[in-house]
């Protein structure tokens, strides 16, 4: 018979401090480009952690979840990827799982890839598995350990109690410069209110064969815009992704305040709820063919798009953008348009030219003020014109990659980042500044134009 007395002990919190973990390299978010550079990290030997305030891995590419990669094409005709380092691999192991759709966007003049936001999350655990990668979420960085130049380590604040991450070099992916900023380093803030959105995951959509799927949405984004006004949408420049594999529809048609305030966010993120509510009702009862019997699957944490950036060595503006300019030290390139949401209604929307490339260099990656501290993602230092072309997940990627990169030479020699050749970093990741890259090799599977 089993004896309750030794089944349980009596226990009680000691004031001895929380645990602390040793890494080389700590990455402070867990979205597209910290997860790209805690796996690029680990796959050049060094011991990664990587934290995050969530409690999944993939940021906002899987909890919002954003639903399309965008910017990791060409523009033109022809769209080829511009940045294959990692990205084919996360490409290819969507295919295999059948969880993506390459949709030409008439709009964009370039591909993007509709995917499956669980598989994705599982592609990315299984990565950061192989390369050993200590991962803390739920994990909120709640101070930085500043000295001189130098941040030397993290407290990090969990459900399971204190923790701290001491490390030779850092990576600031939180989307929000929240390192930089608890570390009381100078960040930037746009003026202006840029909004985010809450997205939503439909269910159960008549998506029709994948050739169909281009009018479905031309028809759906056209209801948005001509009767959203009498649901009392807010936002009429709607987009939405169909997944025809999965029947499944990704909403992006709403538009939310996201201030860096614990209580405000909430409330423009229930706020946010109501408008995916109005905008269900109206494509059900507008389009009751396509999306009759369609349901809810997920509506994740509301999407910020641009809120802090770092400052860094050199602030990417528009101009540089628009004018393609090749910086000695760029890292990587995109073609993706301004895609500025600061407008409740709508949005600025400016593609470039067929064939048009612009750059990142790394010196807007490099904090300023530190010498142990690298952004990537979308709190680079750009200007928010600059931003909102560059923060797309494609670029995401490639900034994660340099970044990593940097890193690798920089903890080599254990020298400043700033230090760093920026001509070896580019050498690495020459396939994402050079070249044509097909994907899928055999051309495409299919053609929307969104
Ligand atoms: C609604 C919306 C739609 C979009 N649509 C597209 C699209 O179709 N295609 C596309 O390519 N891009 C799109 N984007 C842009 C793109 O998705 C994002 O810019 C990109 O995902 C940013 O990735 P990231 O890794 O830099 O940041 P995030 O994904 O935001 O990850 C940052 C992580 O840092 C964590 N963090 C923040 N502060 C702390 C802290 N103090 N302690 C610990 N962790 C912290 C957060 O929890 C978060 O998980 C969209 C963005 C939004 C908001």
């Amino acid at each position: 018979m089993a004896e309750s007395v030794s089944a349980v002990r009596t226990v009680r919190r000691s004031d001895t401090p929380g645990m602390t973990v040793q890494a080389d390299v700590c990455v402070v978010g867990a979205g597209i480009s910290g997860t790209t550079a805690a796996i690029m990290l680990a796959r050049r030997g060094h011991r990664v952690a990587l934290v995050d305030s969530c409690t999944w891995i993939g940021g906002q590419a899987v909890g919002v979840p954003i639903g399309t990669i965008a910017g990791l094409f060409s523009a033109g005709p022809n769209p080829f990827l511009l940045s294959p380092v990692l990205a084919t691999e996360v490409l290819d192991a969507l295919a295999r799982e059948d969880a993506c759709y390459i949709q030409y966007s008439r709009r964009a003049r370039t591909n993007t890839v509709v995917y499956d936001e669980v598989t994705a999350m599982r592609i990315f655990e299984q990565m950061l598995r192989a390369g050993d990668v200590q991962i803390i979420l739920g994990g909120v960085v709640t101070a930085a350990d500043l000295d001189g130049r130098r941040i030397r380590a993290v407290d990090v604040a969990t459900r399971f109690g204190a923790c701290r991450i001491a490390a030779r070099a850092f990576v600031d992916a939180s989307g929000d410069a929240a390192l930089a900023w608890t570390a009381g380093l100078a960040c930037r803030e746009p003026t202006m209110a840029i909004h985010g959105t809450q997205m939503c995951v439909l269910e159960g959509v008549v998506c029709g064969d994948p050739a169909e799927t281009r009018a479905v949405v031309q028809h759906a984004e056209g209801l948005i815009r001509e009767r959203g006004e009498a649901y009392g949408l807010t936002r009429r420049e709607g987009v939405i992704f169909l997944l025809p594999s999965r029947q499944v529809a990704i909403l992006n048609v709403t538009h939310v305040e996201t201030p860096l305030d614990p209580v405000a966010f909430w409330h423009h993120g229930l706020e946010g709820r109501e408008q995916v509510e109005r905008a269900i009702a109206l494509l059900k009862a507008e389009y009751p063919e396509v999306f009759g019997r369609a349901h809810v699957r997920s509506l994740g944490h509301p999407g910020i798009r641009q809120t802090r950036s770092i400052v860094g060595m050199h602030m990417l503006t528009v101009d540089e953008v628009n004018a393609g300019v090749r910086f000695p030290d760029a890292i990587a390139r995109v073609a993706w348009p301004i895609e500025l949401h600061d407008t409740a209604a709508g949005y600025r929307w400016e593609p470039f030219p067929d064939g048009h490339v612009h750059y990142i260099p790394l010196r807007s990656l490099l904090h300023a003020e530190a010498d142990n501290l690298i952004a990537t993602g979308r709190c680079i230092d750009a200007d928010p014109f600059a931003l909102s072309s560059v923060r797309v997940m494609g670029p995401c990627m490639a900034t994660a990659v340099a970044a990593a990169e940097c890193i690798d030479l920089a903890l080599w020699s254990d020298s400043s980042l700033h230090d760093v050749d920026a001509g070896k970093v580019q050498e690495r990741v020459a396939p994402n500044l050079d070249g044509e890259w097909p994907w899928p090799p055999d051309g495409g599977t299919s053609a929307s134009g969104a």
